[in-house]
């Protein structure tokens, strides 16, 4: 990768990966003669092979607002398809890598006019990790911020029109442009009857908080839970914690407009820390008599994930890291929390394998088992998409969706 692309490189989009989009699967070098079929079969096909120009929220600085530029889109190589981004939104882990200022053959399933959600860690369904039930760790596709071109050849399907300037890739998806080209392993095909602007959000935080309680925390029913950080990922879990039958699901957060949303999304207790003298551990100890059943971590603070550890039952107590801290942060305990039988352990998407396992929510969210509207609380269009940065940053609001077409 030569300088220039280096120093434009990051995120292109910045983000997104995906945190939450949709689209609409433009072509695949396999699929382009099929006889395919929805609504933009013919769309699709007058631009298979070709170079689509359209706009994209480039991340030309980190930490700088993301600029609308024309960008040049290539046709999809072996393996690869091309999408046609309809919505997107963005997670915390989208600002974790803007501020950061890292960045970073044959496809048989999928055809053109499918809707399709992109990963942010995909599946290739043949290494080692992808066979072991266990494990959504794929080793070919997982979430990887340093990678800035596509897999098979390093490079980026994406360059600005007006110098043809190379922009790199964002953890396998880059989202935040009309167009997008991403590895066939990295994009799930989902019912065409769910609709894409809250589809989008099952790409990344709601599955990642569902699945940490579901997949990866297992409490009994009855359990108490402690869940530190609402955002949207920690009121995912909260949304996991009810489906598990929890009895106690008790919100932790710094910022107190939090509380709404606690009561809002059906938690029993709010804790802000910054209300007590005592160490928040010691209030959740005092609340669930000796320690929570279960703790999650969803703020990215590591300080928290050392409370969750304290507040945690001894015999049983299990606490999950879902939260990204900074790469120089250290976990620190008192050995004797693994000799009384406290368990620590974290997830990445929840541990879901995110082609395999994603339908499940798609299924509870048709079944009305999960709802996703009350997790959006504005929308932009993407001439806007510096807005849903500035929500984030201040803390308003959950998620922001982003209209690709506007
Ligand atoms: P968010 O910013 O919307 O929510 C984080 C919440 O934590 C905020 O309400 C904030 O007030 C609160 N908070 C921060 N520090 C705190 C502290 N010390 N004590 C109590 N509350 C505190 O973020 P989000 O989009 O919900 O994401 C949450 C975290 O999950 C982020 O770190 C994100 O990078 C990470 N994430 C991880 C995965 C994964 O696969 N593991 C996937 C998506 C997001
Ligand atoms: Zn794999």
């Amino acid at each position: 990768m030569h300088s220039l692309q280096k120093q434009r490189s990051l995120l292109f989009q910045y983000l997104r990966s995906s945190s939450n989009s949709n689209n609409i699967i433009h072509n695949s070098k396999m699929i382009l003669s099929s006889s395919s079929s929805l609504l933009l079969a013919s769309n699709f096909s007058s631009t298979a092979g070709k170079v689509i120009p359209c706009k994209a929220a480039v991340a030309w600085e980190a930490g700088k607002p993301l600029v609308i530029e024309d960008v040049e889109v290539a046709p999809p190589q072996a393996k690869e398809v091309r999408i046609n981004i309809k919505y997107s939104s963005l997670c915390h882990t989208d600002l974790y890598f803007w501020e950061s200022k890292s960045v970073g053959d044959g496809v048989s399933n999928l055809k053109p006019g499918d809707h399709v959600l992109p990963l942010f860690t995909g599946e290739c369904g043949e290494c080692p990790n992808c066979k072991c039930e266990d494990s959504n760790m794929c080793e070919v596709l997982r979430i990887n911020p340093t990678r800035e071109g596509m897999i098979s050849d390093g490079k980026s399907r994406f360059s600005t029109i007006k110098d043809k300037e190379p922009i790199s890739h964002f953890l396998g998806t880059s989202t935040f442009s009309q167009y997008t080209v991403v590895h066939s392993g990295s994009v799930v095909k989902i019912n065409p009857t769910l609709p894409l602007d809250k589809a989008c959000l099952l790409s990344c935080s709601i599955s990642t908080g569902i699945g940490s309680i579901l997949n990866v925390a297992k409490p009994k029913k009855g359990a108490s839970i402690a869940i530190f950080g609402l955002g949207t990922v920690g009121l995912a879990a909260a949304e996991g914690a009810k489906i598990a039958g929890a009895s106690r699901i008790i919100g932790i957060d710094k910022n107190p407009n939090k509380l709404e949303y606690a009561r809002k999304f059906g938690l029993t207790d709010f804790v802000n820390p910054e209300e007590h003298e005592r160490p928040v551990h010691e209030v959740l100890k005092e609340m669930t008599n000796g320690g929570v059943d279960r703790c999650i971590e969803c703020t990215g603070n590591i300080n928290a994930l050392m409370s969750a550890m304290e507040a945690l039952h001894d015999g049983w107590g299990v606490a999950v890291l879902v939260g990204v801290p900074s790469g120089d942060a250290v976990f620190k305990t008192n050995p004797f929390n693994f000799l009384n039988e406290k368990t620590i352990t974290g997830t990445t998407f929840g541990n879901y394998k995110p082609k395999t396992g994603l339908p499940t929510l798609v299924d509870m969210f048709m079944n009305n088992k999960l709802e996703l509207g009350k997790f959006i609380t504005h929308r932009v269009p993407l001439s806007e998409i510096n807005k849903a940065f500035d929500y984030m940053i201040k803390g308003q609001g959950l998620r922001t969706i982003i209209d690709m077409n506007d």
